[in-house]
């Protein structure tokens, strides 16, 4: 269905072969068209997206940039955006494809912006990007020349919107797998930069969580942790009793200096907190390309310093750390 041969070699390659040789039955598991009944429509999806190779593209914009509106005829870009609102909702982008602007639910070239001038150049790097949605941030790692970048993420329609935005780009270094962060076998020690954005209020375990992110790095590699937090003491965390923001899945919500001493717990060195940002309803909105709610109708109507159940609204601190 995909060609992952080349990622099992580069796998293997960076010392990882313990993956590479579970990879295969993890995928056929997952991509059984019994486990997704969306599944067969999404792949025909992409079959007919046209294979024109692009005159240009551009990793290094805030929008992803793949081709130009005049490689297609207007008949065809035509049928390619239909094809693409197809794979609704587009939560993380924003792309350009072929033309057509992905005006996706975030901005998430603000997030990179945020955190481009503090990580570690990504030139030559092997990287994985934990709970990546539809690979944004891994072509914008691509624009900044890693040499190979590895996406897992468990929401199969990112995974077929990152493989709609590859066929249009042409082979890259740069895999999806739609697997989560616990299918990942303990103790790889193979990659030179792991993020994980937006994930570790998912986890129910967040030490454990930090624990598979430094069983990911090499010796000395760098973490770039994005998460919700709280403004409190050391100690202080917020755990919802019930939904955060509507989300049903939302689990522990530390304050940075929590955060901050979680990492050096599990034995991160160097732990700098480069960024906090309040999510604004101009970095979370609705959209053409996201029709459902999103941040405004989260927040609380009387107070947008809350959440609708009454907790602080999302901000978002961001952490770079070494790994021992
Ligand atoms: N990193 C992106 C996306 C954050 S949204 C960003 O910062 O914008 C959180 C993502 O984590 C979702 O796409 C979700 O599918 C994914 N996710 C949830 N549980 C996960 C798990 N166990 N392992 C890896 N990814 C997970």
């Amino acid at each position: 269905m995909f060609d992952y041969q080349p990622l099992y070699e580069r796998l293997i390659q960076c010392g990882a072969a313990r993956w590479a040789e579970i990879l295969p039955e993890q995928l056929r598991h997952t991509f059984d068209a019994t486990t997704h009944g969306d599944l067969p429509c999404w792949l025909n999806t992409l079959e007919q997206l046209p294979v024109t190779a692009p005159s240009r593209c551009d990793l290094t914009q805030a929008r992803v940039t793949v081709g130009s509106s005049d490689d297609l005829t207007e008949g065809n870009r035509h049928y390619l955006q239909t094809l693409l609102k197809s794979l609704h909702p587009w939560r993380k982008g924003p792309y350009e494809l072929f033309g057509i602007h992905i005006d996706s639910e975030w901005r998430s070239d603000w997030k990179w912006q945020r955190l481009q001038g503090h990580i570690a150049p990504l030139r030559h790097r092997l990287v994985l990007d934990v709970g990546c949605g539809n690979g944004y941030f891994g072509w914008r790692m691509l624009g900044e020349g890693a040499d190979t970048v590895v996406g897992i993420d468990p929401t199969l329609l990112s995974v077929m919107q990152f493989h709609a935005v590859r066929k249009l780009h042409g082979a890259a270094p740069f895999y999806i797998l739609p697997v989560g962060i616990e299918d990942v076998p303990y103790g790889l020690r193979a990659f030179d930069t792991v993020f994980s954005m937006g994930v570790l209020y998912h986890r129910r375990s967040p030490l454990d969580h930090l624990l598979e992110l430094r069983d990911c790095l090499v010796p000395h590699g760098e973490l770039v942790l994005e998460t919700l937090v709280i403004d409190g003491k050391l100690g202080e965390v917020l755990v919802p009793e019930d939904r955060y923001a509507k989300m049903r899945n939302v689990w522990f919500i530390p304050s940075c200096a929590s955060l901050l001493a979680w990492l050096q717990r599990c034995g991160f060195k160097n732990c700098r907190l480069v960024d906090v940002s309040i999510t604004t309803t101009e970095e979370q909105r609705r959209t053409e390309w996201m029709h459902f709610h999103s941040l405004a109708d989260f927040l609380h109507p009387d107070n947008p310093q809350l959440t609708v159940e009454g907790h602080p609204a999302p901000t978002r601190a961001l952490i770079i750390a070494e790994a021992p």
